[in-house]
């Protein structure tokens, strides 16, 4: 027998695990919510116009394959301040910006969690109830003690604002406090600008430490400087920040892992030594990151022409997102409306948390054959018009 007879057989991921049993399905109407990546309306994968002529502006380049810096490659680092920041922000400037190149959200949050594991000893991370699954797997298995905070009140299918700042209150000086900086996932509600500076006053009297998950910048609004719009503030109130950013979702680099940590801080000094030790983290992690999705961001954020051509394609993933929330609004509020819809199109970014029961999630599935998280989120990115009408039917008989 093995020596691995006792390891137990590890529970299927539940967002990912929702692909897989999409992959497995036979029925010829099935949909597959599960998974937050963008659909064209044929429901295929896009790769953006923008990155195919970088990639060939890459290619005619004929670069060698070395192994890149630590930190990652340099034109991609300072892409990704400016995306974030807005070029020229003085943080820049000052050099006060800590930057490593990781391997996308995932990647750059678990050396965020590394940072904290080693620097912020004993320090809790708190986290907004619900999240994005993984968070709680990405601090956990850095030994991080984490908590949550709450965030979104059922009854009015929106932001609990009170019960999010009592608990942020509550939290020991000296806490991490992860944030969505737009998009929240799964929920997509955001809190307001003036939400935003309350939560930055309170992590400021507090003594918070702020860390941003940015996945969706540009996918919220189409608009990558509305999008960042959070995270600014807090640097300009004064706030030390810290940011896992993705190109994931903006650029369609899902399966190129491209991303950065980002760390603002208030000297140079406190940069230079920060990014050193990310820099002695990610070397045991993964040595260094990957070349060629680095170099393609590199290409269309430093391109004024292509930086241009991606804003439009933004807009026009974003677009197409907002129009099948209303589309599927409309269908709901027609055929059952005796029920408030209105919070599909209150919400924002790639989901729809429509508070779908799990045993109501398994009647979907099962009987529908729509794949999605039991938690009741769908991502409006699987879906176009032609199956709004199939969706609704199913999501009315599921509830009714
Ligand atoms: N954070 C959130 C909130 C997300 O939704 C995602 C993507 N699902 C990520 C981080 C990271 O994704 P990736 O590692 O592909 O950048």
């Amino acid at each position: 027998g093995s020596r691995f007879a006792d390891v137990a057989q590890a529970p299927p991921d539940p967002i990912l695990g929702v692909s897989e049993a999409f992959r497995a399905s036979t029925d010829p109407n099935k949909l597959n919510l599960g998974v937050g990546a963008y659909r064209d309306e044929q429901l295929k994968p896009v790769v953006l116009s923008v990155v195919k002529k970088a990639e060939s502006k890459i290619f005619s380049r004929n670069e060698n394959k070395e192994y890149l810096t630590i930190e990652g490659l340099d034109a991609f680092r300072k892409a990704t301040v400016d995306l974030l920041l807005g070029a020229g922000h003085p943080a820049i400037k000052e050099g006060r910006v800590a930057v490593v190149q990781s391997l996308s959200g995932t990647g750059s949050l678990r050396v965020g969690a590394a940072f904290i594991a080693r620097f912020m000893k004993g320090a809790t991370v708190y986290l907004s109830n619900p999240t994005w699954g993984n968070h709680r797997n990405i601090f956990g298995d850095e030994g991080v003690e984490w908590k949550y905070y709450r965030y979104f009140d059922a009854d009015t299918v929106g932001l609990d604002f009170k019960g999010m700042t009592e608990d942020l209150q509550a939290a020991p000086p000296g806490s991490v406090v992860v944030l969505h900086g737009c998009a929240h996932n799964p929920t997509g509600i955001d809190p307001t600008k003036e939400q935003w500076a309350a939560i930055a006053d309170l992590c400021k009297e507090r003594n918070l430490m702020p860390f941003f998950d940015v996945a969706y910048q540009g996918f919220a609004t189409g608009d990558l400087d509305k999008d960042a719009y959070a995270p600014r503030l807090f640097v300009e109130r004064g706030l030390e920040i810290m940011v896992a950013q993705s190109y994931s979702k903006n650029l369609g680099l899902y399966g190129e892992r491209v991303g950065a940590l980002v760390m603002v801080l208030s000297d140079k000094e406190a940069a230079s030594r920060c990014l050193s030790q990310l820099k002695r983290l990610a070397r045991a992690l993964y040595s260094n990151p990957p070349t060629h999705g680095a170099r393609i961001a590199a290409e269309v954020v430093n391109d004024k022409e292509l930086f241009e051509e991606w804003k439009g394609e933004m807009r026009g993933m974003a677009g197409r997102i907002e129009r099948v929330r209303g589309e599927l609004q409309r269908s709901l509020e027609s055929k059952y409306p005796a029920k408030d819809w209105s919070f599909i199109t209150k919400q924002i970014g790639m989901f729809s948390f429509t508070g779908l029961t799990p045993a109501q999630v398994d009647n979907m599935t099962n009987k529908h054959a729509i794949f999605m998280t039991r938690d009741g989120r769908i991502s409006l990115a699987g879906l176009n018009s032609a199956k709004v009408e199939y969706l609704a039917d199913a999501i009315v008989d599921s509830v009714r």
